[in-house]
């Protein structure tokens, strides 16, 4: 399968030679280790820190190529996805120059990585269903639009975008499409990790950072053609995942039956919360979510948002975003934490927006 990844680089890129560091020129087994400049006594915490870490994961990458059955040449692992994302606009996009396709309303990294880098954005926006506009994007798209990024599940709708307006999206789109499934192990679908033997230019994001409640670690994952992570690695930096990051992911894979029972728990949580929530008459609607949050339409967000921060609850305020006006995006807690909520929501209903009387019924005067 062709890529055709050459003529997307960045002359720069494509010119590079990259840093070669002493691990990577040396990869045996060796007795004594002089070729990095690390302190040969030892590391004060005494866990073997002094020693630079690999900088391409390889015992990381057997596991995650066994649990998401892709090679270990298509898989690039960053500090989070953010940097994949990063490293992505980096490779492909000449600043000031190149574009890239945003479909709001979604995730604000995109936007913000782009600007970084001085990266034009193209917003197509999703449709009133919250679905691609496929052939609005292909039209939006110049010669020098080179990404593109679709999330699925997306952040903050939740909903699942139609896997067959991505792959043909990214069938026919010249440039990189670029799937964040950070949601996905919530999703009632596969990931498109399986389709990527049939779609040269299309790259799939995960993370730990959410159903494997690994979010301090800082640890993501782009999925993609060999050619494509081959490009990743040339361009991250060295040592972009630390050792104990490496270490402690390779121990959350043992306990994937641990994350399993939650993800399970988080899908029954997120239907009942979604009931729960659908019942009371300051809410309007409760959109379906295939992620572990739901956005919420309601009367008068922000009062609301105010008075649950009141109570010591904090949502995510979504009603400025296009397309989300009077949206709240709460995130499926644990039971008790939804039920507390969901009583928070309900004696705001029954105070309606009576001011001087809520703090009386919230019994927080
Ligand atoms: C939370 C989230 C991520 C995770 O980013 P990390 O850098 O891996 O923590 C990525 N994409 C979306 C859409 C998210 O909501």
């Amino acid at each position: 399968m062709n890529t055709e990844i050459e003529r997307l680089l960045r002359p720069n890129i494509a010119r590079l030679q990259p840093y070669s560091s002493a691990r990577s020129e040396y990869q045996g087994d060796a007795e004594i280790y002089l070729d990095a400049n690390e302190n040969a006594y030892g590391s004060p915490t005494g866990e073997g820190l002094n020693r630079y870490p690999d900088p391409l994961q390889k015992e990381l990458k057997i596991r995650i190529a066994a649990l998401k059955n892709v090679d270990e040449g298509q898989i690039f692992i960053g500090n989070g996805s953010d940097e994949a994302i990063d490293v992505l606009f980096r490779i492909f996009c000449e600043p000031g120059r190149d574009q890239c396709i945003i479909c709001p309303p979604t995730y604000g990294m995109y936007g913000v990585s782009a600007a970084i880098n001085d990266v034009e954005v193209l917003r197509v926006p999703l449709t009133d269903a919250f679905q691609l506009e496929v052939n609005g994007i292909l039209s939006a798209a110049t010669e020098r639009t080179k990404l593109i990024f679709v999330c699925s599940p997306n952040n903050p709708t939740g909903n699942l975008m139609i896997r067959d307006d991505v792959i043909d999206l990214a069938k026919r789109f010249s440039g990189l499409t670029v799937v964040d499934e950070a949601y996905i192990d919530f999703a009632a679908e596969a990931s498109l990790t399986n389709a990527l033997a049939g779609v040269p230019r299309l790259v799939v994001l995960q993370t730990f950072s959410k159903a494997w409640g690994m979010a301090g670690v800082r640890v993501g994952m782009a999925f993609a053609h060999r050619d494509i992570v081959e490009q990743m690695n040339r361009v991250k930096p060295p040592y972009n995942v630390g050792s104990l990051p490496q270490r402690v992911i390779l121990e959350a894979l043992d306990k994937e039956d641990r994350v399993s029972r939650w993800i399970e728990e988080t899908r029954s949580e997120r239907e009942r919360l979604r009931s729960l929530l659908s019942t009371l008459p300051l809410i309007r609607e409760v959109l379906p979510s295939d992620a572990n949050f739901l956005l919420v339409k309601v009367d008068d967000a922000k009062t609301i948002y105010g008075h649950l921060k009141e109570m010591k609850i904090i949502v995510r305020d979504r009603s400025e975003v296009p397309m989300c006006e009077g949206c709240l995006r709460i995130t499926v807690g644990t039971p008790g934490e939804n039920d507390i909520l969901v009583n928070a929501m309900r004696s705001l209903s029954q105070s309606g927006r009576n001011e001087a009387i809520l703090p009386i019924l919230l019994g927080i005067s």
